[in-house]
């Protein structure tokens, strides 16, 4: 048995005003109440919108909740002419623990390279953020039978020199394309095949201890109904959920995919 907390992490992706945030997380963190759900277990995160965030962290702080919070982007920059970019030096400020990096959505309408993220990855560790780096292939590398080598190098790339005594909250995310948004979920043997060849990576990359620390999360279409098979599998450690995180109870069921 591996020592890793299973992390549940919600996506909100831009969705949600910071009142609708705020009914959101409380909603959200009551139905958890209710359920006597042990945080200590399955980490529960959301990443809202940067305009929502301050908001979160209020009532996160005045509720003493036990849920965090991530943002879902970040410059590779730390301060300076950047116009309309936000720095991991401002997400720490706000309470930030988790950073998104490298969305498939980002490298698709956003043209992000591996070169880049690497550099978010830096400027977010260099802060103290966890990455969240999301990795995966699309359809036609799917249907090709690519998807490790493909993801592998994304991983790769993203990570290039930078030593592993920086990446002690790394997380990765498989998100394959073809399942985002899609309503079409990978089967776990997919789950697992990529995410067992992603922790097989670190530890080539980098040794078996890191291998074995981080947390590597599946995404893409996980619902309350399918969370289970998918959390079955050895190298799957939680899910980054997109759609289905927006509805609270249906996240608190995601979160409690165990009762
Ligand atoms: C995501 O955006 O990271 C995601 C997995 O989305 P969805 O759950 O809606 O497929």
């Amino acid at each position: 048995a591996n020592t890793r907390t299973p992390l549940m992490a919600g996506n909100w992706k831009m969705n949600l005003d910071h009142h609708q945030a705020t009914h959101t997380v409380q909603k959200l963190a009551w139905t958890l109440k209710d359920a006597k759900h042990d945080y200590s277990t399955v980490e529960v995160a959301v990443l809202p919108p940067f305009t929502d965030l301050r908001s979160v962290q209020t009532l996160v702080d005045a509720d003493k909740l036990d849920v965090k919070y991530g943002a879902q982007d970040v410059s590779a920059h730390l301060e300076g002419a950047y116009t309309g970019e936000i720095s991991a030096t401002m997400l720490a400020k706000l309470g930030v623990t988790y950073v998104a990096i490298g969305h498939s959505e980002r490298r698709e309408y956003h043209a992000e390279t591996d070169a880049l993220l690497n550099e978010k990855i830096l400027a977010a560790v260099g802060q103290g953020l966890a990455p969240v780096l999301c990795v995966g292939e699309g359809l036609d590398v799917r249907k090709a039978g690519e998807q490790i080598p493909h993801t592998i190098a994304q991983l790769q790339g993203a990570l290039a020199g930078i030593p592993a005594t920086q990446l002690e909250n790394l997380v990765v995310a498989y998100e394959p394309v073809w399942a985002i948004g899609t309503g079409e979920v990978a089967t776990p043997e997919d789950a697992q095949e990529v995410c067992g060849a992603i922790r097989g990576a670190l530890g080539d990359l980098y040794d078996g201890e890191l291998a074995d620390a981080t947390r590597v999360l599946y995404g893409g279409s996980v619902k309350s109904s399918n969370v289970a098979a998918i959390m079955s599998q050895p190298d799957v450690d939680g899910a980054l959920v997109g759609g289905a995180s927006l509805d609270p109870e249906e996240f608190a069921k995601i979160v409690r995919y165990q009762a």
